[in-house]
């Protein structure tokens, strides 16, 4: 029996390891559980897992909380993502909030010696050296939940320690992927909004169709599998069956395959090594058919340009790309903004904050609040 907190559990990520707990109830017990504002969601499901603690970011009042559930402790705010991280007893913590949101919980879930089960790649993003240092301190390397890099770590588990050579990262293409740059432009949250392969939560699923999804997890991927992002080859894949692939010196190419299910990596990183039973088929490839691999195109996605030039710079030039599209996402959906004025005011972001440092998690949260500000701003003179 293993005991896991799940930080972000009303998310996309969050339900689907939770659907793994409810069919392994043997397996794990959830002592702490963790939303933003969807209360209603976490009340059913502090009745369903019983976790010790449940945390909502918004205040709660203690007669809002069902009579039912007063076995639990609820906490809000800060406070109480730090108790779901690490006060409350755990093996694991799954960290699936979404944004730069999950960078504090991840040191401090590292930092209390927790198994980090990372589904959250911004932390990576933004705060890349500090959170790799931290857990090879704990002593306890990450297990990534993002289906590409857990098909990357599961490849590199099976090169019986011949180190890789390069990172074949594969990508979708999102909806927009045959579109051109004007009708992209043109594009409306309804239709960035609809994946053609995968179920997601709202922000990556925009980030898909702009490609900084990739953008981010080239980022993720220097970082977790310690790989120059010269070495990281995005291969757009419109099926996405070949979740990932790892070149060797001898000119072998491990990938590793399978159909598009989140709950295949997050189940991964929950019972590594083993495999759990998951109810998933494995993958028919008679069904599947062809399988086919085209070049990323940085014209039409800037994302994939700035993803080296940002790792390159250093500094914080990662976290001013990340918060700059968090805030511009969130502008998009608000239809704030057009589809291309995501990418547009990223770019405004690096420009006007050159050589930001981020030795610490102050600078990066510094960062990351200036690449808010400047998309703000911008925003502000687009609608004067
Ligand atoms: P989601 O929007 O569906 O869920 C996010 C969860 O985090 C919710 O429980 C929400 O209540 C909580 N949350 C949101 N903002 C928060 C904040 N500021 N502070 C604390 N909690 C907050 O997101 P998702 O799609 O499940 O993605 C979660 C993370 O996993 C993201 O970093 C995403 O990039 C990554 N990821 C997701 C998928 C996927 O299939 N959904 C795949 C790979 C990686
Ligand atoms: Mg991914």
């Amino acid at each position: 029996m293993k005991t896991i907190s799940i930080l972000g559990a009303t998310g996309s990520i969050g339900t689907q390891a939770l659907e793994l707990v409810r069919l392994h109830p043997d397996a794990y017990r959830v002592t702490a559980l963790t939303a933003h504002r969807s209360r209603e969601k976490l009340f059913a499901q502090v009745r369903e897992f019983r976790p010790e603690v449940a945390v909502l970011s918004e205040p709660l009042r203690a007669e809002e909380i069902p009579e039912d559930l007063r076995f639990c402790r609820f906490l809000s705010g800060k406070e109480g993502l730090h108790a779901a991280a690490a006060e409350v007893p755990a093996d694991m913590v799954l960290v699936a909030v979404v944004g730069i949101a999950g960078l504090q919980s991840v040191m401090d879930a590292l930092a209390a010696g927790r198994q980090v089960l990372l589904a959250n790649k911004e932390a990576l993003v933004t705060g890349g050296h500090l959170v790799i240092r931290a857990a090879q301190a704990a002593g306890k390397p990450l297990l990534p939940v993002d289906s590409e890099h857990s098909a990357i770590f599961q490849c590199l588990e099976a090169a019986n320690g011949n180190p890789a050579t390069g990172i074949l990262l594969t990508a979708s293409g999102g909806p927009f992927r045959t579109w051109t740059r004007a009708e992209m432009e043109r594009a409306t949250p309804a239709q960035a909004l609809r994946h053609p392969n995968w179920s997601m939560g709202s922000k990556i699923t925009i980030d898909s169709a702009s490609m900084f999804n990739k953008a981010l997890e080239i980022m993720e991927a220097r970082w977790l599998f310690d790989m120059p992002p010269e070495q990281i080859h995005v291969v757009v894949h419109p099926q996405s069956i070949v979740h990932s692939a790892v070149t060797f010196a001898d000119g072998a190419v491990l990938a590793q395959l399978g159909v598009p299910d989140m709950r295949v990596p997050i189940g991964y990183a929950m019972a590594y090594p083993r495999r759990l039973t998951t109810g998933i088929a494995p993958l028919d490839l008679f069904r599947v058919g062809a399988l086919t691999f085209e070049p990323g195109d940085p014209e039409r996605f800037p994302a994939l340009r700035l993803a080296g030039e940002c790792l390159r710079a250093g500094g914080a030039a990662c976290t001013v790309l990340n918060s700059a599209n968090e805030e511009a996402v969130a502008a998009f959906l608000q239809e704030k903004i057009p589809f291309g004025g995501i990418t547009r005011m990223v770019e405004r972001a690096l420009e006007r904050l050159p050589g930001l440092p981020a030795d610490s998690l102050e600078e990066i949260f510094h960062a990351d609040q200036e690449a808010r500000r400047v998309v703000r701003e911008a925003l502000a003179e687009e609608q004067a």
